[in-house]
Parts: structure tokens; C-alpha cells; sequence
């Protein structure tokens, strides 16, 4: 069990007049250092009494320790229990102290000879725990550790902490109490008086003390500087490492904000994105210290955001401790001070003059109350504007990666399409193209061929060139659709005269038997506004599909009934195939066929729907397919808007469009 009690507080209790002072780690060696010298290079056999904290101090002495032992027999020297450090006499006594004795954190030397002695009584000085006990990047360093205590010439001091310390030997090792009492009697000769009075010190030693102290506290300020450097330099190099290894905004955001409010211990850094044509700038990332209100959530818009706004404008950097004549405190104060943010700096986030978003950080009243931080620093506006550059190329970055990846769909898109059309091509444009071939070269070979037989060569021959040319003309429509260069004649129509016209090109182009067609129109249906030509072409397009799909003993309804006020809902439904369930979607891709192109046994190539969905699309319309699934029979609805005003005398009929290859 340790002494609990400081020998610096012993000695100052019995001399009061002793005024502690603070002393860095290094004056203190080299202090220490100068005492041993003068020994060393004296003629006194002084009695030596030194303290290490820890062993590992004490070997880093111990030659010197054996050098004074060669002079003197009386020196001691504590040091905390370590691997090899122990109570024992060599060449000096050595003497091994508890880890929880108050030694632990204490630093002495004490020198008494007959012409000089010397004291050195220290602590080590402990800062208090909690915010501002530490400049925020100063350094653990072994230099920066600092004690308080004496250092003094004066022998009556020396001699009364050469018997404190004297008294703590005998207590550790007993056994020296008669040594330690003959070195007592040697060179302590007599009790001291008190009170002492402290005598003036060598002006020389004090100035070089005083000389070593200023030095070392330039080096102190020197390493806080390159520490706060280096730290910034790490927190921009991660947040370049950041940029490169992600492209992902909110990953980047997220250590941004983290590593800014700490580096510049701010209680909140948040990092908000703007576009010129969006209606609001929404907080990205929000990082706060403990305690602080979270804002990310909060009713905080940021285009009612004076400083914002004023940034927005001016495209600069805006801080609390640098007010600006166009900016009324009183409106940023009533904005602020709701979230108690007593100040601010905000930083664009700009590439090539655009601007991005800005970061913004906040120092709020409560962190205030415990931080020795208050305004923004060149430095750290610096620092900001750096990473604020970084962010601004890692949001471009980000961008650019986005358009290239929506590219990149496209040209997938594409690809497919171009396949597609290849294996389209192979099999609807080369088998016609055989058939015709054979039949044209069966004729030119075989004059002598039956008549008959040259009809069928010849209608087959024409048929085949029609599918031919239907698959170019619904290749070339969907083609002349999506890039939008229709010119539409909408007028007012009767639908009616639509479905009669439709179901008259059907059933002029279907050589199959077909089923049972029927139509269901509600009375008196408002007239349509449409470009006549492109409804009928949807129509017979879903007619067609429904008859295609459904064998000859089934059934292909058409009806329509108004829809809303202002559309009309037409609906052509079949008692054929069915569509399953998840592929009611994508029968309005192009191309688009349940059993594949190239295994069809009714002709086509994809292309219908796909078509009838951009010109429904092109009226403001919808098309969509409803079916119970497989066998089970589709329905196609689409919707169209009502004319306006209602029902004229006269409409004008529609025409049938006019194909052209
Ligand atoms: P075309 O370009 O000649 O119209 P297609 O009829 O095959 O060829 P779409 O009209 O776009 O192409 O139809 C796409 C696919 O949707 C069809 O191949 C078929 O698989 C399915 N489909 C369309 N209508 C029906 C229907 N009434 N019943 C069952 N399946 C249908
Ligand atoms: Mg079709």
C-alpha cells in the first residue's frame, strides 16, 4: 500500500512560502540533467535523493546514476515497480514504490553537499477532464506534459525534502533505517527552524530556467500548429480517398460532415444540395455534436433561408464573425435563433460556376457555454472552401457517372432492339422473301405449269410481299412515333365510324375464318378528339390481336361506354388465349411476343401494341390489358378524350390511313 500523500504538498505545507510553478517536461530534464553535472564535475560527496515515475525513466539515467555513485555513497532512487526495477543495493539503493503511491505521478531531485545543494520537488500536472481541457489537435506528446512545482539553490528547502524524502526510503525499506539516519546526521545537521525563509535564487539559473521555458513553450505552440496541420491534411486526404473510391454522394456527405464538425468543433455541419429548377434544397447529411438539435428532420427550408439565399446570390463564403452590409442581422438573428446557432459559416459547394449546394456549419449557444472556440478562422475558412472544392467534383463526378449510367441503358435498349430486328428480319422479311423467290422462279422455270397451280403461286407470292410490307410500315410508324414527328390532326369524331372502318380493314385482311365479332356501344356516345386515321389504325391493330389469339368458335366484343366526364373507355375483349398475369405489361413492349418471334404460328412481329400505346399516349389517353390468364380469355382497354363542345351537327368522318412504305 502506497503513500497516498504528494511530497510536493508535504514540503509546501511546511514552507509555506514556497510558490509552486509550472514547469514543461523538458525544462525538467534538463534541470535535472545540470544538478547531476554539478555534481559530477564538483568535489562534494552530496547526498543524492532522485525519483523516477516509472522504470523505464529511470533506466534511461541509470548510467548516470552509476557515474554519481562513483563519487558518492549515499544516493537513492525511487522509481515505480517495474520488470526489473526493484528494492535492492548496488552500487546505490534503489527503491521500489507502490503504482498507487502519490510518487507515481511526481518527479524530484534532491542534491545536499557542503557547497551546493539544490532541490527539484514536482507533480505532475493533470489537465481538468471535460471540453477545453485541450486545444483541439494538440498532440500527445511527451513534450507537451507539464508539472508543477520547486526548483531551488537554497539548502534549508533541500534539506527539508531531502528528510521527506529520506522518511519515505525507511518506510519502503526498513532495513536502511540506519544508514539513512547516519546520512541524516551527515547532512541534515540540524532540525530546521520555521518558519524558512526562501532566499534569493542565482539570478543566472533562474533566467536560464526562465530561458529553457520560453523555448520550449515556442515548441509547444510550434508542435500544436503542425499537429492542427497535419490533422487537416488527413481529413482532406480521406475525403479524396472518399471521392475516389465512391461515387456515391451520400457516402461522401457522410464523412464530410463528420470529419469537418470535428476537426473545427462545430456543433453541427450539414452539406445541402441546390438545382436552379428544383423547388427546394434538401439537407443532405447532418452531422451534430451530442446535445445538439437535429435538423435533417426539422421544418428547414432552405428557400427561405436568408444566408443561403445570400450565398445563392453572391456565390461566397458567409460567416457570423464577417457580417455583410446586404444581410439584416435581425432577420438572420430570427432565423437562427431557433436552433440556437450562435454562428455560422456557410461555403458554396460551386463547379464552373454553378452552383451545387453549400455546406454550412453551426457553433450553437450550449457548446458555447464549454468551448474556447467561438468564430472561424482564416484557417478554417480555408479548410472548408478546400473540401467544399472536393465536393463540388465528387457531386459533377457523381453526375456524370448517373447521365453515363442512363446512357448506358440506352445503348442497352438499343442493342436489344437491333438484335431483335435482326431475328425479326431473318424470319419475317427472309421466309416471305423465299416463298416469293420460289414462287416467282417456279414460274419463270415451268411455263408449262398449270394454270391454276400459277394462281396459287402468285397469291401466295402476294401475300407474303403484303406481310412484308406490313412489317416496314409498322416499323417505320413505331419509328416515326417515338421520335415524335407526327404532326397530329385532331378533330372531332364519332367513334362509331371509327370501330366500322376498323373492323371493315380486318376483316378485308384476315383470309382465316374469324370468331364471332360483336360490338356494345352505349347510346349516344360523345364524339371523340382524335386524329382519326391513328384510331382506327389502334383499333384494328387490337381487333386484329383479338381475332389472331382466338380460335374460330370463339368470341371478339367491342364495346365502349364513357369513361370520366371528359374520356371515353373503349374495350375490345376476346374469349381466346389469355395473358398470363405478369405479362400484361409487357405485351406493350416492342417486340414483344409470348412464344418468341421465330416460333410463331400466326404471323406478326411484336410491333402492334407497342404502336397502339404511343398513340393512345399521344392523345392523353390510356391502354392497358386485363386478363383472368392463360385460355381464359383478354380484354385491351384504352381511353379517349371527349370532344369538345358537345356534340357538333355535322363531324367530320374518319379516314382510313393511308399506307405508304
Ligand atoms: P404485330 O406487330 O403484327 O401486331 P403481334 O400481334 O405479335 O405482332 P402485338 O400486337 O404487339 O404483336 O402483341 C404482342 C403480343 O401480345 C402478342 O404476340 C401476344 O403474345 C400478346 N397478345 C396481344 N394481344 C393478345 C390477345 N388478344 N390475346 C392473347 N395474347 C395477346
Ligand atoms: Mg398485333
Amino acid at each position: 500500500m502506497g503513500n497516498p500523500v504528494s511530497v510536493l504538498d508535504e514540503l509546501l505545507r511546511e514552507i509555506p512560502a514556497l510558490r509552486p510553478q509550472m514547469y514543461f517536461k523538458t525544462s525538467l530534464t534538463a534541470l535535472s540533467h545540470a544538478m547531476e553535472d554539478q555534481v559530477l564535475a564538483g568535489r562534494d560527496r552530496p547526498l543524492m535523493i532522485a525519483s523516477f515515475q516509472q522504470e523505464r525513466f529511470y533506466r534511461q539515467e541509470a548510467h548516470r546514476y552509476v557515474r554519481l555513485s562513483e563519487l558518492s555513497p549515499d544516493i537513492y532512487v525511487f522509481s515505480a515497480a517495474g520488470t526489473q526495477f526493484d528494492a535492492q543495493a548496488n552500487r546505490y539503493e534503489t527503491i521500489a514504490f507502490d503504482p498507487d503511491d502519490a510518487l507515481v505521478n511526481e518527479w524530484h531531485l534532491v542534491v545536499l553537499g557542503a557547497h551546493y545543494s539544490a532541490c527539484l520537488v514536482c507533480r505532475e500536472h493533470q489537465p481538468a477532464p471535460g471540453p477545453g481541457a485541450r486545444l483541439p489537435g494538440t498532440p500527445v506528446l511527451d513534450q507537451t506534459r507539464r508539472f508543477e512545482g520547486v526548483w531551488t539553490l537554497d539548502s534549508q528547502v533541500s534539506q527539508r525534502a531531502a528528510s521527506i524524502l529520506l522518511d519515505r526510503v525507511v518506510a519502503y525499506r526498513p532495513s536502511l533505517a540506519e544508514q539513512v539516519e547516519r546520512a541524516r546526521q551527515q547532512y541534515i545537521p540540524e532540525p530546521v527552524s520555521s518558519p524558512i525563509a526562501i532566499g534569493e535564487s542565482d539570478p543566472f539559473a533562474q533566467r536560464l530556467v526562465t530561458y529553457v521555458q520560453a523555448s520550449q513553450y515556442k515548441l509547444l505552440k510550434a508542435y500544436k500548429a503542425i499537429a492542427i496541420q497535419s490533422e487537416r491534411e488527413q481529413l482532406i486526404n480521406s475525403i479524396t480517398a472518399a471521392i475516389r473510391q465512391s461515387l456515391n454522394p451520400s457516402e461522401i456527405f457522410a464523412i464530410a460532415t463528420r470529419e469537418l464538425a470535428q476537426v473545427l468543433s462545430a456543433s453541427r455541419c450539414l452539406i445541402y444540395r441546390y438545382s436552379e429548377d428544383a423547388a427546394a434544397a434538401p439537407i443532405q447529411r447532418e452531422y451534430r455534436q451530442p446535445g445538439i438539435v437535429a435538423l435533417m428532420d426539422s421544418d428547414w427550408s432552405l428557400l427561405d433561408h436568408p444566408l443561403f439565399e445570400w450565398v445563392r446570390r453572391h456565390r461566397q463564403t458567409l460567416m457570423s464573425n464577417r457580417p455583410v452590409s446586404d444581410l439584416d442581422p435581425a432577420d438572420i438573428h430570427a432565423h437562427l435563433s431557433q436552433w440556437e446557432v450562435s454562428d455560422y459559416l456557410l461555403v458554396p459547394l460551386i463547379y464552373q460556376e454553378r452552383l451545387l449546394g453549400a455546406i454550412e456549419l453551426h457553433q450553437c449557444k450550449d457548446i458555447d457555454a464549454t468551448s474556447d472556440r467561438k468564430a472561424w478562422s482564416d484557417t478554417d475558412v480555408d479548410l472548408v472552401e478546400s473540401i467544399a472544392t472536393q465536393l463540388s467534383v465528387a457531386l459533377i463526378q457523381a453526375e456524370a457517372y448517373g447521365r453515363l449510367a442512363v446512357l448506358n441503358q440506352q445503348l442497352a435498349d438499343l442493342e436489344r432492339t437491333r438484335s431483335n430486328l435482326i431475328a425479326i428480319t431473318g424470319h419475317e422479311l427472309r421466309t416471305p422473301l423465299s416463298t416469293i423467290r420460289v414462287c416467282l422462279e417456279s414460274l419463270n422455270t415451268e411455263p408449262d405449269m398449270p394454270l391454276e397451280l400459277q394462281q396459287v403461286m402468285l397469291s401466295s407470292a402476294l401475300s407474303d410481299a403484303d406481310r412484308m410490307q406490313n412489317l416496314v410500315q409498322d416499323f417505320l410508324t413505331l419509328s416515326r412515333l417515338e421520335s415524335g414527328r407526327i404532326e397530329w390532326n385532331l378533330e372531332s369524331l364519332s367513334l362509331e365510324e371509327c370501330v366500322a372502318l376498323a373492323l371493315s380493314s380486318v376483316r378485308s385482311t384476315e383470309s382465316r375464318p374469324l370468331p364471332t365479332i360483336k360490338t356494345d356501344l352505349a347510346d349516344s356516345l360523345p364524339f371523340i378528339r382524335a386524329d382519326g386515321e391513328w384510331i382506327v389504325e389502334v383499333l384494328s391493330k387490337v381487333i386484329d390481336n383479338a381475332c389472331k389469339f382466338t380460335d374460330a368458335d370463339g368470341e371478339v366484343v367491342l364495346q365502349a361506354q364513357p369513361h370520366t366526364k371528359a374520356l371515353i373507355k373503349v374495350s375490345i375483349s376476346d374469349t381466346g388465349r389469355g395473358i398470363e398475369p405478369d405479362r400484361l405489361e409487357a405485351v406493350f413492349d416492342r417486340f414483344y411476343q409470348e412464344e418468341g418471334a421465330l416460333r410463331r404460328s400466326v404471323g406478326g412481329t411484336g410491333l402492334g401494341l407497342a404502336i397502339c400505346r404511343q398513340i393512345i399516349e399521344a392523345h392523353q389517353g390510356q391502354i392497358w390489358a386485363t386478363s383472368a390468364g392463360k385460355n381464359q380469355g383478354t380484354q385491351i382497354h384504352f381511353t379517349l378524350p371527349v370532344a369538345r363542345p358537345a356534340r357538333p351537327a355535322r363531324s367530320r368522318r374518319p379516314r382510313r390511313k393511308k399506307v405508304s412504305v
